[in-house]
């Protein structure tokens, strides 16, 4: 089995930042029984392991001293029908625009605002992933997962995931729970989510008033090669900062200041800001400090132009997280995964 172990793997080809750090070792995962494997065989050798999936949402600022396990099991298939009410099931290492694509094909609506996140299934629940006023928890029917400290399965539901805003409790006990398999209930019939940012106002651009799944999904996809790097060719891992939920409060006297706050009321009575307009008022869009930037589009996403290390694009992101928490009181939290 450790032969199938490489060592000191080089991960540039394993995550979107193109980030050139090493992998003591590495090895890829294409069903159960290869999971069991590595974990044993990790276990034995007391090495640590990292599981990856897509790699989109991860910053890596040092060579990895454990086994990266990438997850590559393939698989998905319809579990049952109830009236327009059906239950798919995807292997974690599926990627996960190409899953939604085959939802759409079997004439199912549910993820096609959901549509072109890079990575892969298994990782869509760590953060509960969200585009376009949907997020999975809205169509999520269950998942399983293997518990790391003790070796079991375990079926997972949605109360039990403790979705949040880009947040899980798989997240939140990093290491613990390693996802084989993730379940989502669709429909055959659309309930469309248009009501966010700019997608009703592609679909009438292209005289589509009562638009299919299908047409939602190609018009996300059309506003999303528009606005987002793409990171075949610049390296990046989406949005660097969550938007922050901030009290009323602390809005006012924002708004005070800059009327033209970017800010979205929550049912709690507390205020989510946009973040990226919170950077790009501080003036660090298109800001560039050696191969490490932000975007001179989307002031969200931070971006490696070819040799930046994971060390300088975190320095690059403190710096943006003081400088924001200075001007206007608000902290920023990260959104990828670092390590
Ligand atoms: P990875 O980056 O490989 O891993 C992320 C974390 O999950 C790591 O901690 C890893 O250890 C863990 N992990 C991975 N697989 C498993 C598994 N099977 N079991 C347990 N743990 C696992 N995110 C959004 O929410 N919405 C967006 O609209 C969005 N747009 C993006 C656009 C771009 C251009 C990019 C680059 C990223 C975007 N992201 C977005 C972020 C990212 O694509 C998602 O978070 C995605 O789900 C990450 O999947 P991955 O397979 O690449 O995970
Ligand atoms: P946008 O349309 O420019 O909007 C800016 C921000 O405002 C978004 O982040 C979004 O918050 C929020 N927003 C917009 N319309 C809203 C509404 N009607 N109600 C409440 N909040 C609203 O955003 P964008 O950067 O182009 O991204 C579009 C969507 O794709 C967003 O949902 C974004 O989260 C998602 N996306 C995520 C990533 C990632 O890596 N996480 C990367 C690219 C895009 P939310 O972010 O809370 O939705």
């Amino acid at each position: 089995m450790t032969a199938q172990w490489q060592e000191r793997v080089s991960l540039k080809p394993f995550n979107t930042f193109g980030i050139d750090v090493k992998a003591r070792y590495f090895t890829q995962a294409h069903n159960d029984d290869d999971v069991r494997a590595a974990l044993a065989n990790a276990a034995q050798r007391h090495v640590a392991v990292l599981v990856i999936g897509g790699g989109s949402n991860l910053l890596l600022t040092h060579d990895i001293d454990a086994l990266v396990l990438h997850m590559a099991s393939r698989g998905r298939r319809v579990l049952s029908e109830q009236g327009d009410r059906v239950v798919v099931e995807a292997e974690a290492g599926e990627p996960w625009h190409a899953f939604v694509q085959w939802s759409l094909e079997q004439g199912l609506s549910g993820l096609e605002n959901l549509s072109l996140i890079p990575g892969t299934v298994g990782a869509a629940p760590m953060q509960n992933v969200g585009a376009y006023g949907v997020e999975i928890k809205d169509v999520f029917a269950g998942l399983t997962a293997l518990d790391r400290q003790t070796g079991e399965l375990r079926d997972f539901g949605l109360e039990e995931c403790a979705f949040g805003y880009r947040d899980s409790l798989f997240k939140r006990e990093p290491g613990r729970w390693l996802i084989l398999r993730v379940r989502f209930a669709l429909d055959r019939t659309l309930r469309a989510h248009l009501d966010y940012g700019p997608v009703r106002q592609r679909l009438s651009e292209q005289g589509i008033e009562q638009p299919t799944a299908q047409a939602i999904s190609d018009a996300i996809c059309s506003i999303r090669r528009e606005k987002l790097p793409d990171p075949l060719e610049l390296g990046n891992a989406g949005s660097f900062f969550k938007n922050p939920v901030v009290s009323a409060a602390l809005t006012e006297q924002i708004r005070a200041r800059y009327p033209s706050v970017v800010a979205y009321p929550q049912a709690n009575g507390q205020v989510k800001l946009a973040a990226g307009w919170l950077i790009e008022q501080a003036g660090w869009k298109g800001h560039r400090e050696g191969d490490a930037g932000v975007h001179r589009l989307q002031s969200l996403v931070l971006v490696n132009y070819g040799q930046a290390t994971g060390v300088q694009l975190h320095q690059l992101a403190c710096k943006i997280q003081a400088d924001i928490l200075e001007r206007f009181g608000v902290e920023l939290e990260m959104e990828p995964n670092l390590y």
